[in-house]
């Protein structure tokens, strides 16, 4: 189910659930290690919610294939797209604010270095910008990170 935000606070209501916020790199191919990380976050939290960026490719893919497999009353998936028609290049970092404003319990994160050699890239090895910034938006707010080891973590 995509939950609208009045349903899925009156879904909060009647099923308290670990609300797990989640953000990745586009490029992040391996299933396992998003769907191992959110099957044990399950089995000790029992419900949850899964806000999702819903990014078409990489680790958002993943996750929201994983949460397709149960039913809503276990995983409810909290869709957060961003809107580049309307905001462009910012869309991304305005999602993500709006995702970490919405409140969350924890946020997980797929980062893998970016590619882009762009000329507003930081010098170094560095993680890809969208992850980065979705990362530092849940830190400022408090919200516990945990970075796939199979990734980058800074
Ligand atoms: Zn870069």
């Amino acid at each position: 189910m995509k939950a609208q935000d009045a349903e899925l606070a009156a879904w909060l209501k009647t099923n308290p659930a670990f609300v797990l916020g989640v953000t990745g790199s586009r490029g992040w191919t391996r299933r396992s290690s998003v769907w191992v990380p959110l099957t044990r976050m399950l089995r000790h939290h029992r419900r949850l919610v899964v806000r999702n960026g819903k990014a078409r490719r990489g680790a958002d893919r993943h996750v929201s294939d994983w949460a397709e497999r149960f039913p809503d009353h276990l995983v409810l998936e909290d869709p957060h797209p961003a809107d580049w028609g309307r905001h462009g290049n910012q869309a991304g970092f305005l999602r993500n604010q709006e995702m970490v404003d919405a409140g969350m319990d924890a946020l997980m994160a797929w980062a893998l270095p970016c590619e882009k050699k762009a000329p507003w890239c930081p010098p170094g090895e560095h993680p890809t910008h969208g992850t980065f910034d979705c990362v530092e938006k849940a830190r400022a707010a408090g919200i516990p990170i945990h970075f796939s080891p199979e990734g980058m973590s800074w």
